[in-house]
């Protein structure tokens, strides 16, 4: 077969202009990139070996090889792995951008400023275009005796040839260097052994196989007599193993140091920042398996984007079987990373089987109570990195409770809620221990932010009995809020449903008469009201929930609140229109005002007192201009 060449993908040479033109801090990371890879290569082919009996392989060790050549001034990166066929080489490195590479591209800028980011997109290969002015790639999929040879010099083409490769399965990718640009505060050359060393170290510490290379040791040469002889030295070449390949989570927390668990965290993530806690957890006795979770301490990029992928990676015995295992940690919390290494699953677990195992279920309720459990001690002992994790994920957290019932109590005790006492988030305990002595229950108000909730004046009643109201302004709330019912023997109360019963039996026998004789008075302006706004309201009725505002809207108690109708159509479903209560504050003079005036004004004022609980609330008006119109007349007098 004849050597083609073949056009990158539009995307891709976008990518790749970036690499070459724009990057210059950080270019170290493409090592660390290749060399994930490479590990990624030989873990793919142990798993083929254990699932596909066809398959032949060498059976020598499994491993990554460096070789740096100063005078040509390449690096190559080897790797006895699983390789590409011709189809794999032309689809993953040239013609198909992942969806990492469309976010890739969206965040273009924030990645020229901060090129450590590079690995969260999946288009780690392309980085060696940072230190390379042409790559060669050699490569053979393990089973198959043709090999593949790209090159490239990242402008436009690349070239495709077959050629065996001498080695065997697995791929080589050689790196024909560039000098170092000048922006570059210190210079490095990557074909420097001592370079290399520590870059290895620096990231590539945790890779389970060995990386190796033949390191140069320089000694002052011995002569027979003992005597050392000035410049005179003897150069030994020996073959190192660079990296430790310790796995973490065998080891007794005790013996682990800091530095290794953040060391871990960033090989395993990709996320430059150290984590906000970790979770070293080993269970023995009828389920025995280990594991390191960590919470991040910033929300990653691509988190709730739609392709995100989250879970733990599954080890079964140190050998790798997947990244991303779903199964091992619920929807609500996607957050942790981390590593589970199991001893008693098999070792061809499929993504298929593992829905249904057993042993990876009793995992899941294990890990779930010891998170929970270290949320517990993080939120009692240590409020500020609490509270800094419940700003990043607490509204993941929350969609625990409508969803997992069994831990739903312990959940509800992890909660933080803004409330009108200030700026401090309280947890439900600290609520119920704060409540008024004739308080019987727990206030709350949804809504989108708290600036709009503060000014509600359904809050104004509360206010004044010194209440505390509980302020929602998370999309989840509105579906927490209904798996709710009580806290403490304490039950939840929106304050924006109807009869809000928030007085002793005493002041409500003097409040009814009050209001009889103001319902009698008013009722004039109450049935006009009514007539004008037939459409919109099911009721209009006199109510002691407010104190300065002439009206509000509530729902009604099995209704949907306004804020959820608002929530549903944002998400573009159909929202069968449920009517409102009107309620009127009986104090407020315009009422009285209105009872002198006729019909036509009663109506034009009605439509005006709709719109401003419309307002008040952060609904939107059905007609905006006519209400402006109708203001502007008031102001004027008309
Ligand atoms: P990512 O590794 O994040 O998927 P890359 O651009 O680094 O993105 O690589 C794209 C794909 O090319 C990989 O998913 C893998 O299938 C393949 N690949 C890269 N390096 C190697 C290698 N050393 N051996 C085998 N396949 C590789």
């Amino acid at each position: 077969m004849t050597k083609e060449t073949m056009q990158f993908q539009t995307e891709v040479q976008e990518i790749l202009n970036l690499m070459i033109h724009s990057l210059y801090s950080n270019r170290e990371i493409f090592l660390r990139e290749l060399i994930s890879n490479a590990s990624d290569a030989l873990d793919k082919l142990r798993f083929e070996e254990q699932t596909n009996k066809d398959i032949t392989t060498d059976g020598s060790e499994r491993h990554i090889r460096l070789i740096p050549n100063k005078e040509a001034k390449t690096l190559t990166i080897c790797d006895n792995g699983i390789g590409m066929s011709y189809d794999e080489v032309v689809k993953n490195i040239g013609t198909i951008a992942y969806s990492g590479s469309k976010n890739f591209i969206q965040k273009m800028q924030e990645i020229k400023d901060k090129p450590e980011l590079i690995g969260q997109f999946g288009v780690g290969f392309y980085s060696s275009f940072m230190v390379a002015d042409k790559v060669t790639l050699h490569t053979q999929r393990a089973g198959e005796s043709d090999g593949i040879v790209w090159e490239s010099a990242g402008d436009g083409t690349f070239s495709i040839d077959h050629q065996a490769r001498p080695e065997g399965h697995g791929t080589s990718i050689t790196l024909h260097l560039k000098d170092a640009p000048e922006e570059e505060e210190r210079p490095q050359d990557f074909a420097d052994q001592w370079t290399l060393k520590s870059l290895v170290k620096k990231y590539s510490d945790f890779i389970e196989y060995p990386v190796k290379m033949e390191m140069e040791k320089v000694e002052s040469e011995r002569v027979e007599k003992g005597e050392v002889i000035e410049g005179k030295t003897k150069t030994t070449v020996e073959d190192e193993t660079l990296n430790s390949r310790k796995a973490l989570w065998l080891r007794s927390s005790k013996d682990v140091k800091d530095d290794e668990y953040n060391e871990f965290y960033k090989h395993l993530t990709n996320d430059w920042n150290e984590p906000l806690e970790k979770i070293h957890y080993k269970a023995e006795g009828t389920q025995e398996f280990s594991s390191l979770m960590y919470i991040p301490s910033q929300v990653p990029f691509d988190y709730n984007q739609r392709d995100m992928k989250f879970g733990l990676s599954l080890y079964v015995k140190r050998v790798f079987i997947m990244d991303n295992c779903e199964q091992l940690i619920p929807q609500y919390l996607r957050f942790m990373k981390g590593v589970v290494d199991s001893n008693d699953l098999p070792l061809n677990v499929s993504r298929e089987l593992i829905q249904q195992d057993k042993h990876i279920q009793m995992i899941r309720k294990a890990l779930v109570s010891k998170i929970i459990r270290s949320l517990e001690t993080m939120l009692n002992k240590d409020r500020e990195s609490y509270e800094k994790f419940w700003k990043n994920f607490g509204p993941t957290i929350k969609e625990g409770v409508p969803s997992d019932f069994t831990n739903k109590d312990k959940l509800l005790k992890l909660l933080l809620f803004h409330t009108s006492a200030g700026d401090k988030q309280a947890t439900l305990k600290e609520y119920v221990e704060r409540m008024q002595k004739d308080q019987k229950s727990i206030y709350y108000v949804t809504g989108e932010s708290i600036k709009n909730l503060e000014s509600s004046p359904h809050l104004e009643r509360l206010k004044q009995k010194n209440y505390e109201v509980i302020y929602l302004i998370d999309p989840v709330d509105e579906w927490v809020m209904n798996a709710l019912t009580e806290f403490e023997g304490k039950k939840f109360v929106s304050i924006t449903k109807d009869e809000l019963d928030i007085d002793s039996e005493e002041e409500k026998k003097k409040k009814e008469e009050d209001l009889k004789t103001k319902e009698e008075k008013l009722k004039p302006v109450t049935e006009a009201i009514k007539t004008a706004l037939a459409e919109n309201v099911k009721e209009v009725k006199l109510s002691d929930r407010l104190v300065d505002s002439p009206v509000c809207l509530v729902s009604g108690a099995n209704d949907p609140s306004a804020h959820m109708e608002r929530l549903m159509e944002s998400m573009g479903q159909a929202v069968p229109k449920s009517k409102r209560i009107l309620e009127i504050n009986p104090n407020h003079p315009i009422f009285e005002k209105m009872l002198d005036f006729n019909d036509e004004r009663k109506n034009d004022w009605a439509e005006i007192l709709y719109n401003q609980a419309l307002l008040n609330e952060g609904s939107p008006l059905e007609n905006p201009s006519k209400f402006s119109k109708q203001i502007s007349e008031l102001m004027l007098g008309l």
